[in-house]
C-alpha cells in the first residue's frame, strides 16, 4: 500500500531483506520515497511515541526470529547526482555497487578497494565499512541527517568515523552524503592507493581493471555463493585478526543446524539452508566462548544484532 509517498507493508518477511536469510517479520515496514516523505514519517512516528528500526541492505544485520515492530528502510532514495564540480551527492539507498558503477561511468578513482561491499550507503556510512585500507567515511565530507524536525546537512568532523564505526547514534537517520571529487588527473592504481580524501578523475577502464582485481580476491577469500552476514567478529587489533583466532581454536566446520563457521573464512558464518538467527546466535557465542578460553581476547560483533521485541502486538 503506498501512502502520501510511503509504501507500508504488515507483516514484511525480513529474512529475504537480509544477506543472512535468517530472521522473522516487521509488523508494520515502511519505504519513503523521498526525503520529505520520510521526515513525515518520522514526524508520525515521534508524535505516537513509535520507536522503529533502520534496515539499509541487511548485508550486517541479525534480525530475531520473533520479528520487531516497525522497520524504516530507505532503499527508494536512491538518487546519484554530481551537483558542484567536485561534490557528489548519495542517497542514503543508493548501494555501495551502484556508486562504484557511477565511479565507473563517470571516471572517478578511489573507490575501487570497496568493491563487493554487499551495503547501501547508509548502512556503509553508519559501519564505517571498508576493505583493504580504504573505508567510506574517508571520502565523505558531509552527512544529511533526518530527524521528525526536518533535515539538516552536517560537516563531518575529524575522528567522526573509526574502524568499523560512525558517531551516528543508533536510530538517527542518514537519508544521504556528499563525497568530495576531484577533476584532476592522478595516476592512481590499486597498488599505490590514494590517502582515500576524495575520489580523483582517472580512465574508466583503468577503475575496472582494478575493480576485477578486488572481486577475484574477494571471490578466493571469502564464501560468496552462501548466505552470510559478512565478517561476524570485529578484528581485536590491526596486528590480530578476528580469523585467525576463530581459525587458531579449530572452529572452522563448526554448525550449529544450519549455521557454519565457513571453512573458507574462519570469520564468516554461513546459513547452510535452513539456519535460524538463534542457530547463529548460538554458534556467534560458542565461537567467542572458545576463543576467549583458548586465548583470552574477548571477541567483539560487527555485525549489528537486533534485540528480540517483547510483545510484537
Ligand atoms: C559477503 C559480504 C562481504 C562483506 N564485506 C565487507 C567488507 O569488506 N567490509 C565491510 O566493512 N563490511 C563488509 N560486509 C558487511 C556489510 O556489507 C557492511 O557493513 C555494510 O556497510 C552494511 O550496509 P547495509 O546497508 O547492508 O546495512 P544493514 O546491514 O542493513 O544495517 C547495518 C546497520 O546500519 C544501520 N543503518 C542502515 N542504514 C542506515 C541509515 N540510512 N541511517 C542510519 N543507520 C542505518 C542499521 O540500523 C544497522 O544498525 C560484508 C557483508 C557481506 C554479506
Amino acid at each position: 500500500m503506498r501512502i502520501n509517498g510511503v509504501f507500508v507493508a504488515d507483516s514484511q518477511p525480513l529474512a529475504p531483506l537480509t544477506t543472512m536469510k535468517v530472521g522473522g517479520r516487521a509488523k508494520i515496514f515502511l519505504m519513503p520515497e523521498s526525503v520529505s516523505a520520510l521526515e513525515n514519517v518520522l514526524k508520525l512516528l515521534a508524535q505516537s511515541g513509535v520507536s522503529y528500526k533502520i534496515i539499509g541492505n541487511g548485508s550486517n544485520l541479525i534480525v530475531p526470529d520473533e520479528g520487531v515492530k516497525v522497520v524504516l528502510s530507505l532503499c527508494r532514495l536512491k538518487a546519484i547526482d554530481r551537483y558542484k564540480r567536485d561534490v557528489l551527492y548519495v542517497e542514503a539507498g543508493c548501494t555501495m555497487a551502484g556508486l562504484l558503477l557511477w565511479c565507473i561511468k563517470n571516471g572517478f578513482a578511489g573507490m575501487e578497494p570497496l568493491a563487493g561491499i554487499p551495503g547501501s550507503i547508509g548502512g556503509a556510512l553508519f559501519m564505517n565499512a571498508g576493505a583493504n585500507g580504504v573505508q567510506l567515511g574517508d571520502f565523505v565530507s558531509e552527512i544529511l541527517l533526518t530527524s521528525s524536525h526536518g533535515s539538516a546537512w552536517m560537516s563531518v568532523p575529524k575522528g567522526f568515523f573509526g574502524y568499523r564505526k560512525s558517531q551516528i547514534p543508533p536510530g538517527t537517520v542518514v537519508s544521504a552524503a556528499k563525497i568530495r571529487l576531484s577533476a584532476k588527473k592522478s595516476g592512481y592504481q590499486q597498488e599505490e592507493p590514494i590517502s582515500g580524501s576524495h575520489l580523483v578523475a582517472t580512465s574508466p577502464s583503468q577503475i575496472l581493471g582494478n575493480i576485477k582485481k578486488i572481486m577475484k580476491k574477494r571471490l578466493n577469500n571469502q564464501p560468496l555463493g552462501r548466505p552470510s552476514a559478512g565478517c561476524v567478529f570485529r578484528n581485536p587489533s590491526e596486528s590480530c585478526s578476528a580469523w585467525a583466532l576463530i581459525a587458531s581454536c579449530g572452529l572452522q566446520g563448526k554448525r550449529i543446524n544450519d549455521a557454519q563457521v565457513s571453512t573458507k573464512h574462519a570469520n564468516f558464518i554461513i546459513n547452510l539452508g535452513n539456519a535460524t538467527s538463534r542457530d547463529v546466535l548460538d554458534l556467534m557465542t560458542l565461537v567467542k566462548k572458545r576463543v576467549w578460553e583458548e586465548t583470552g581476547i574477548f571477541l567483539k560483533e560487527e555485525v549489528v544484532v537486533w534485540d528480540h521485541e517483547e510483545k510484537i502486538s
